[in-house]
């Protein structure tokens, strides 16, 4: 037996005073017992980041491959002095287990590790691979963790399945199973008109009033119609600018600044055929600036989903609802490697809050349905 039970280790994880991109010795922690368990180790840093990655086992062609993922570091705490314990101090209280990083997403990295120990304990022969992979850059600009290490680890490795451990759960543990989120996408679109005095219009145009008719057409196009899982992709407009900044020009340029949340209905390709044909269609003079942030993930594999769905139904007692909710996340960087991607973990009602805190019996019940996952997958 280890000498932490999924309690404790969730204890010692918030203890380390881990704000992004800050690990606090989390990762040795875990690497110290994943190793004791006869994982293989690497640690990896890029820049200021620090992440893990182990595994136990072989790929082969009749076997699977199951990852989990996660992430080490926590937002900051706000207000020290607010919170009922101090926010590192890790007390459990009434049921509860408080602290930064509690919630999100300490309490499922104890829980898929130890999860993850005592199959390899029970099955030292087991077949595929099992693997973990955590960053201490997520909660940050995320571009030194999981974005630079699947890369480096799909040189040498290849996974079926990836969980990873953000609490989806909304009221009862076990009640969410993320599978997939929409795609993020940036755009920059610059109106061309023709500066001038605005004594004399006649001498200019008016970017402005060039584009009015195009933004009115924004406002009500339909991009998409989504599908079962996805909403129908959303355009908002969240900045306009124009070049000038005095009451007596008439402006060269229009800079509209606005972002895609898109359903995997779309593609990047589609969406900028169809901005093409409307700014076309109303002869204006343009640029576009693209920035993609998060293509969209969609989980389809019913044989995880049925694995997910019955080991949560045998611990927790209740039916999962598969969606796609949410903002961004790392499983953006996983799922463009041709990997399934889930997300579950624990209730995320207090995330990010003062006074973050999880049921410890949720987290003794989460480590329960990661062990029937992992049996049943591989
Ligand atoms: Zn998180």
């Amino acid at each position: 037996m280890s000498k932490y039970d999924v309690i404790t280790l969730s204890q010692e994880l918030i203890k380390r005073q881990s704000i992004t991109p800050n690990d606090a010795s989390c990762q040795q922690l875990l690497a110290q017992l994943l190793s004791d368990a006869g994982f293989q180790i690497e640690h990896k840093r890029f820049g200021e980041v620090d992440n893990l990655f182990a595994w136990h086992g072989q790929d082969s062609e009749n076997s699977k491959s199951f990852l989990f993922a996660g992430h080490t570091d926590v937002v900051p705490t706000g207000d020290k002095f607010a919170w009922k314990h101090p926010p590192f101090s890790a007390i459990v209280d009434d049921d509860y287990l408080y602290g930064r990083g509690s919630a999100d997403m300490k309490s499922a990295v104890a829980a898929f590790t130890l999860a993850m120990i005592d199959f390899v304990k029970k099955n030292p022969r087991h077949q595929g691979k099992i693997a973990l992979l955590v960053t201490s850059d997520e909660e940050g600009p995320a571009t030194e963790g999981i974005k630079k290490m699947m890369p480096y680890i799909a040189k040498k490795h290849k996974f079926d399945f990836c969980l990873v451990g953000e609490p989806s759960s909304s009221e009862k543990l076990g009640d969410v199973v993320r599978i997939g989120r929409r795609g993020s996408l940036h755009v920059e679109i610059t109106i061309h008109g023709k500066q001038g005095h605005v004594a004399y219009p006649q001498n200019a145009k008016n970017p402005v009033f060039l584009a009015a008719p195009f933004i009115q057409e924004l406002s009500q196009f339909s991009w998409d119609d989504g599908n079962d899982d996805f909403p129908p992709t959303s355009f908002q407009i969240s900045s306009v600018t124009t070049s000038s900044n005095t009451s007596n020009i008439i402006p060269a340029d229009m800079v509209i600044n606005a972002n895609y949340r898109y359903s995997p209905e779309s593609s990047k390709q589609s969406l900028e055929q169809q901005i093409k044909h409307l700014l076309n269609k109303h002869s204006l003079d343009y640029s576009l600036a693209w920035n993609l942030s998060g293509l969209p993930f969609y989980s389809q594999s019913t044989y995880l989903h049925q694995a997910i769905s019955k080991s949560i139904d045998e611990i927790c007692h209740i039916k999962p609802q598969f969606n796609t909710a949410g903002g961004t996340s790392d499983g953006r960087f996983i799922a463009q490697y041709g990997v399934d991607v889930v997300e579950l973990g624990v209730i995320n009602k207090t995330i990010h809050q003062i006074n973050e805190c999880v049921l410890t019996k949720d987290i003794i019940n989460l480590e329960k349905v990661y062990q029937k996952i992992i049996v049943r997958v591989l």
